[in-house]
């Protein structure tokens, strides 16, 4: 079905449908050939219309947002408002027209170098996983050159699925490393694995539980002693900001989520940056086009081949440079020690009658196993209900080594009101499951959809193209 509009001399307007055959869905008796007039809405009716769907989505604005690894922390608007000043600038634009621009790009590189105390930072990479993607290849091109032949990427158990994806997709095998009582990397089992075989570990540090992999110098001197590379993970950097420079810690190569860390409100799927930063040896083997500078003058050049089209998600990273630039390095602290402070003190509150997972102590966000409420509700359970009080649930049977995993990231923007509101909804939904279980098996009750089938929707999918073939068939 096609919409064809008309436009007059006069400036009135006018559509009519044209149909295609067979590819029509919709019923017979809602289809109009001809409207005469566009129908009108008054502005008032507009904005009120468009206002209460916008409260209708649940985002960090609205409320409380603990969703686990994902860093959903209250974005300053100042950020917002200086991105809004910034026209993207077009791609090929001759490069003496944008050095402001390119400014940006280099002094964030220089910020995100100073932070993790790496040598070299490439922006392009579009997301985390990109960044994955962008740093174990980075790792790949040099072997290469050397004329090395490793096929192995070790990964630990607790590890965010892109990891081994990456490992995958970059031409290596992964390999599953198990963690040990502590919820850290089995150390014994890491040495066993270990061989001149291996390419890179990918650690994730704090890990996916949210536990500081308190060995990673250890691991990083026996990766380099077999002459493989120490990948972190920095998806987590919350919890480390301004504390630790993490090639201090002898990581090799990092990605980092701008849009996590560094002030970009995310999870409807928008634009995200995954920069990557590697030690002084890795640097002429990221992919290109590489920002220099000489005498004063910044420009694109070398590297090898690229992994998007031109240089990255620049608002995100004006974004970023003013996040940075206005809290600062004593501000930046704040934010990973304040985070810490926020998951230890909700972590305490919720102790008494849930289980963490691990007995270890976490920084910037902590794991819940079922154990406590698995012979009368689930964990989604749980989860739909809170959405009745009026709060985003935290990530759910992730990571995978604890059974019904709630993954808890309160962030450093929430007040201690907040913390204690959400405690005291958790603590009720438990009292609701011992007296009520059907209240809480059903929710949610308040939202505007209820429960849905989501075995359902990923198994039995009714999607209109396969609506469209069945009709095929049948006709
Ligand atoms: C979010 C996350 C990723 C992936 O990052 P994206 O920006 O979503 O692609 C990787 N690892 C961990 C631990 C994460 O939390």
């Amino acid at each position: 079905m096609k919409v064809i509009f008309e436009y007059s001399r006069e400036g009135k307007k006018g559509f009519h449908i044209e149909e295609e055959k067979g590819r029509d869905l919709l019923p017979e008796d809602l289809i109009r050939d001809e409207v005469e007039v566009l129908p009108e809405v008054s502005e008032r009716e507009v904005v009120s219309h468009y206002l209460r769907l916008s409260v209708l989505n649940y985002s960090v604005d609205w409320g409380f947002y603990p969703l686990g690894s994902c860093t959903m922390k209250y974005n300053p608007k100042v950020n917002e408002l200086v991105a809004s000043l910034f026209t993207e600038a077009h791609p090929l634009l001759p490069e003496e027209m944008v050095q402001g621009y390119l400014r940006i790009f280099k002094d964030l590189e220089e910020a995100l170098k100073e932070i993790t105390g790496l040598h070299t930072f490439t922006l392009a990479p579009a997301a985390g996983a990109h960044g994955e993607f962008t740093g174990i290849i980075t790792v790949k091109n040099y072997l290469e050159a050397r004329g090395e032949r490793r096929e192995v990427v070790l990964i630990p158990d607790s590890a965010h699925g892109t990891n081994p994806a990456t490992a995958t997709l970059s031409g290596f095998r992964a390999v599953e490393i198990p963690s040990d009582e502590k919820g850290m990397i089995d150390l014994e089992k890491f040495k066993a694995a270990l061989n001149d075989k291996v390419a890179a570990l990918m650690l994730t540090n704090p890990n996916t539980l949210g536990i500081f992999e308190e060995n990673i110098k250890e691991i990083s001197r026996l990766l380099h002693g077999v002459g493989a590379f120490l990948y972190m993970d920095g998806a987590n950097m919350n919890a480390l900001l301004g504390q630790v420079k993490v090639a201090d810690l002898g990581v090799d190569v990092i990605h980092l989520n701008l849009h996590k860390t560094f002030s970009t409100p995310h999870g409807g799927g928008g634009p995200g940056s995954g920069p990557v930063g590697v030690v002084e040896k890795l640097a002429p083997y990221l992919p290109g086009p590489r920002l220099v500078e000489k005498e004063g003058k910044l420009r694109w050049t070398g590297g090898l081949g690229r992994i998007r089209s031109f240089y990255g998600n620049f608002l995100v990273m004006v974004k970023a440079l003013a996040y940075i630039k206005e809290l600062g390095g004593k501000g930046l602290e704040e934010v990973s020690r304040i985070a810490v402070l926020n998951s230890r003190y909700l972590r305490k509150k919720l102790e008494g009658k849930f289980k963490v997972s691990y007995p270890t102590e976490t920084l910037h966000e902590f794991v819940l196993s079922d154990e406590t409420f698995r012979d009368k509700i689930t964990t989604l359970d749980l989860a739909k209900r809170l959405l009745d009080y009026g709060f985003h649930p935290p990530t759910i049977y992730f990571p995978l080594i604890v059974h019904g995993a709630l993954m808890i990231e309160p962030t450093e923007t929430e007040s201690r009101e907040t913390l204690d509101a959400f405690a005291g909804a958790m603590e009720k939904i438990l009292e609701e499951a011992e007296r009520e279980p059907e209240v809480v098996k059903t929710a949610p009750h308040k939202t505007p959809v209820g429960r849905l089938d989501e075995v359902g929707a990923a198994r039995r999918p009714i999607l209109t193209w396969m609506q469209y073939l069945q009709e095929q068939d049948q006709s």
